[in-house]
């Protein structure tokens, strides 16, 4: 993602003083880019309460890199290690998840087959509760959208907030699952939050 781009993403949250989950991650591995350390550090300075995150399968993540994350204000790094190799040190910050095998995989709208998927979609509410946000700026449907066959806006064009209040009926009824039929990804999509399995659909605002 462009420096220009990300900046302008972390002023608009500071603006309402952000303070949830920021989560450095997506289709990419991000210790491989090396402004990432700088990146946490921007965010860290201008969104204090915020929890950041980023999630790693941890080739690149040498100690001295865990040290410079650490020091630039992350909160907590997830390392999935899909291939089994433990890593060569451990650390408080740092979550290393194994047995992937055992683990309830995302089939990311039906693009790739999983052993372990969760359950078919009915209801979904990760539009209603994450904004994922593409290298191009785009936001997209959610993180299971790889070709952005849903996307929301583009935060290039428009604030954050306004594309998330614009797109809150489209959002919110993926949520309540009257558009999970109509969405190709969705009717394809094995891995989600839904609705009836404990978790709740927050009312539109
Ligand atoms: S059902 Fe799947 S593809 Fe659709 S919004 Fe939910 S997670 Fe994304």
């Amino acid at each position: 993602m462009p420096k220009k781009t990300f900046e302008s993403i972390i002023k608009q949250l500071s603006k309402i003083n952000y303070r949830h989950k920021i989560s450095f991650s997506g289709y990419c591995e991000p210790v491989f880019d090396k402004r990432l350390p700088e990146f946490v550090r921007y965010a860290r300075l201008l969104l204090p309460n915020a929890f950041i995150s980023i999630g790693s399968n941890g080739d690149f993540l040498t100690k001295e890199k865990y040290n410079e994350l650490v020091d630039a204000g992350i909160d907590y790094i997830v390392v999935c290690r899909h291939d089994g190799k433990t890593m060569p040190f451990q650390a408080d910050k740092m979550l290393v998840k194994f047995n992937i095998d055992n683990t309830s995989l995302y089939n990311r709208g039906g693009l790739v087959e999983v052993k372990n998927s969760m359950f078919n979609a009915k209801m979904c509410i990760l539009p209603v509760t994450r904004l994922f946000i593409r290298t191009s700026g785009s936001m997209s449907l959610c993180c299971n959208d790889f070709f952005d066959e849903n996307s929301l806006g583009n935060k290039k064009n428009e604030s954050l907030f306004k594309i998330w209040k614009k797109s809150s009926k489209f959002r919110h009824n993926v949520a309540n699952g009257k558009l999970i039929s109509k969405i190709k990804v969705c009717r394809k999509c094995t891995g989600l939050e839904k609705g009836g399995m404990g978790v709740s659909i927050p009312k539109k605002s």
